[in-house]
């Protein structure tokens, strides 16, 4: 007998990633399996999942499911199962239950301000299994509850469906959800809404044109303190087994205390599974903060920043001129 799973798991806790692997598994035993969204979940285009590890894949929506030959399926996957109809999971039920396939539904089991969702609830109530995908809080404990961010802060008022990514959603444990209590000091990796960082990324980079440019193609980090921002940092590919670090900015009130080093340290442990040097090209003032951090000098640019930007960048009260290029290795 088929069943009807319902697995759930609050933001992050790779729910596509794993929806995505099972389907992947039925197609390497030479079997069919369907995935399946609400057409209302648009943050990855149409008709394709995608999770924030990078893994995608096409998908239909749920609302065109009886336009399908459902028979030709061994099973159905549903992403996104949380924005389901009630009447879309008496559907999957009638699947289950007339056509012997079976439906597994990955999905978040509460919004943010910890009331079901309306597919969560049938599934709940239906499901023949239930399974909770894990993930953890700040603090280290479980983390059940999704709050959502405005501005840096926990927001318990809005809407229930406000789509969204790591930007304005975080997993907290019951207890730090219920308090508004975001992670004393943490680095996360931005992929949406950058926009808002442009201020404090135009403290290391007056050209808001070429910021824009290398945000595209690069990955963003941001350092918080319980939600705010305070450094911020952009790597990009260089090719050859290299990332170039293109953008470094720490807040001005925040200068001083580390939080630079801290960044820097953080990206070379990130990128140590996937490159082999990490390349920065600085002023000579800021050459001492790199050798300190490991980096060793490898060449000079003569004029780099006088011939690159159309007006002079004044540091430490003179204009820069020459750019100096360091780099590390990544063990
Ligand atoms: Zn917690």
């Amino acid at each position: 007998m088929a069943k009807l799973y319902f697995r759930y798991g609050a933001m992050g806790s790779s729910k596509t990633a794993n929806a995505i692997m099972v389907q992947y598994n039925y197609q390497e035993r030479g079997q069919n399996a369907l995935m399946l969204k609400p057409r209302l979940d648009n943050r990855d285009g149409a008709r394709v999942v995608g999770s924030r590890s990078g893994l995608t894949a096409p998908c239909r929506f749920v609302e065109e499911m009886d336009q399908l030959d459902l028979s030709a399926y061994n099973c159905i996957i549903v992403d996104e199962a949380q924005f389901l109809t009630k009447a879309h999971v008496q559907r999957l039920v009638d699947i289950v239950d007339d056509m012997d396939i079976p439906v597994i539904c990955y999905g978040l089991r509460a919004d943010f301000q910890g009331n079901l969702f309306e597919g969560s609830h049938w599934l709940m109530a239906w499901a023949d299994t239930i399974e909770e995908i894990k993930t953890v809080c700040w603090c280290g404990r479980k983390a059940t509850t999704n709050a959502r961010l405005m501005d840096g802060k926990v927001v318990k008022s809005g809407a229930q469906i406000v789509l969204g990514g790591n930007e304005s959603y975080v997993a907290l444990c019951r207890k730090h959800w219920a308090k508004g209590e975001l992670a004393p000091e943490e680095i996360r990796r931005i992929s949406a809404g950058k926009e808002a960082y442009m201020p404090l990324l135009m403290e290391a980079d007056p050209s808001e044109d070429m910021i824009r440019k290398y945000l595209d193609e690069g990955e963003f980090y941001a350092l918080m303190l319980r939600g705010t921002p305070v450094a911020v940092a952009v790597v990009v590919p260089w090719g050859g087994g290299a990332y170039e670090l293109r953008n470094l900015a720490v807040e001005a009130s925040h200068r001083g205390q580390g939080y630079g080093s801290k960044m820097v340290r953080y990206l070379m442990k990130q990128l140590a599974g996937r490159a082999d040097r990490l390349v920065v090209g600085t002023s000579p003032a800021n050459v001492g903060f790199y050798e300190r951090l490991g980096f060793v000098r490898e060449v000079a640019i003569p004029h780099f920043f006088r011939d690159n930007y159309p007006e002079p960048i004044i540091e430490d009260g003179a204009p820069l001129d020459d750019m100096i290029t360091l780099s590390a290795r990544l063990a």
